[in-house]
């Protein structure tokens, strides 16, 4: 299979960067190419021009005077495994991307492309022509494979990375013809499958921001394949619960999941659950199954809604079991 022909812009800042994709042109943002470059191949997308993200200055992680972290969305998912700023501070990002694809993805690929990857679906990530007569809504036509009667898209987003955003109270640098604005992460996506970031077609994301936090914290993720080397996640569950000082009585949970629906989604009625009671086993086991009966599910890649909502218990408990075991080796190490 072919790439396209494109023409390659090089910017060395981000204001030429910007002002190559606000030029009106077919663009689109290159960073590893892991994720667009594929569905160049599928016919997915045809930008006319790519705008490589590679030649920007570039900073390793930092951690300033309030003690916030500040990572450079160029970062390359090793980078963030290795970082010691990115594991004092938000070790919960560095699992994820330690179970994101195989190294020469994670080598590759970084962590603005990661979060502002495309949705996925069985029927349109694969060669077209050969399975299929018309194309579909996300393809541009009228009609949805997954959901043949309906009229919406169904797609599902996968990142490993942006789950853990969400439960680190993170936020995105956005830098855009009308100068540079700080958002939410929650705020960057739609939850509409066919256009799953808000972000307007000039900016781009040059900063990801994660807030100090107060309390003694633990963080667990979990993912779940079914093979063990690269794979798409079926359901991956990111958490970090905020404690008091006994590191065995919930503050406050974080608690976010990914790959089961059109845009990260955050447990919110598991985790206001949680809050101000004891991490005992049986009090994890009981907001494991409200995480999986609260969320939104849509079947995906073959999986039924009672599978993935099986697996989505199983994987909270996970993620929450490896934070509570954290907080315990903190415990003991202060003995
Ligand atoms: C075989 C395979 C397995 C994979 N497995 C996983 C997995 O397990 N988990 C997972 O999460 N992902 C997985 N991926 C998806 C992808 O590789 C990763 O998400 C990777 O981090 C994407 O980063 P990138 O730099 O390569 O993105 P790119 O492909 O360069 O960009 C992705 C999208 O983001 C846009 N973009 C890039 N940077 C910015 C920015 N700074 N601001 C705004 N928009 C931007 C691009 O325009 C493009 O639309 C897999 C991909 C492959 C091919
Ligand atoms: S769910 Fe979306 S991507 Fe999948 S077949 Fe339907 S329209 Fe296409």
């Amino acid at each position: 299979m072919y790439l396209p022909k494109f023409t390659l812009e090089s910017p060395r800042s981000i204001e030429e960067a910007v002002s190559l994709l606000g030029s009106g042109e077919q663009t689109k943002l290159l960073s590893g190419g892991t994720d667009l470059f594929p569905r160049m191949k599928y016919k997915l997308c045809s930008p006319g021009v790519l705008i490589s993200l590679k030649g920007l200055p570039s900073f390793p992680p930092q951690i300033d005077e309030e003690r916030k972290l500040i990572i450079d969305a160029n970062i390359s998912l090793t980078a963030i495994t290795l970082s010691p700023e990115i594991l004092e501070k938000a070790p919960l990002l560095a699992l994820a991307a330690q179970k994101v694809a195989t190294r020469e993805i994670r080598n590759m690929g970084t962590l603005g492309g990661n979060i502002c990857q495309e949705t996925r679906c069985l029927y349109l990530n694969q060669t077209h022509t050969f399975q299929f007569t018309e194309p579909c809504l996300k393809r541009g036509g009228k009609e949805c494979y997954f959901a043949p009667k309906g009229k919406k898209c169904w797609a599902t987003f996968m990142s490993d990375i942006a789950p853990t955003l969400f439960c680190l109270n993170a936020s995105v640098i956005v830098a855009g013809l009308d100068g540079e604005q700080q958002i939410k992460i929650e705020e960057i996506y739609t939850n509409d499958s066919l256009k799953p970031l808000s972000l307007k077609p000039d900016q781009i994301i040059t900063k990801i921001i994660v807030p100090k936090t107060q309390s003694p914290s633990g963080n667990g993720f979990a993912k779940f394949t079914v093979r063990k080397t690269i794979e798409f996640a079926i359901v991956n569950v990111g958490v970090f619960l905020e404690t008091e000082k006994d590191l065995k009585t919930c503050k406050k949970a974080r608690i976010a999941v990914g790959a089961v629906s059109e845009g990260p989604q955050r447990a919110l009625e598991a985790e206001d659950w949680l809050a101000g009671k004891s991490l005992s086993k049986e009090n994890i086991n009981k907001v494991s199954q409200k995480a999986a009966s609260s969320l939104k599910i849509i079947p995906h890649h073959g999986y039924s809604k009672k599978y993935l909502t099986e697996c989505l218990k199983i994987q909270s408990k996970q993620a929450l079991n490896d934070a509570v075991e954290g907080l315990a080796d903190q415990s003991n190490r202060g003995r």
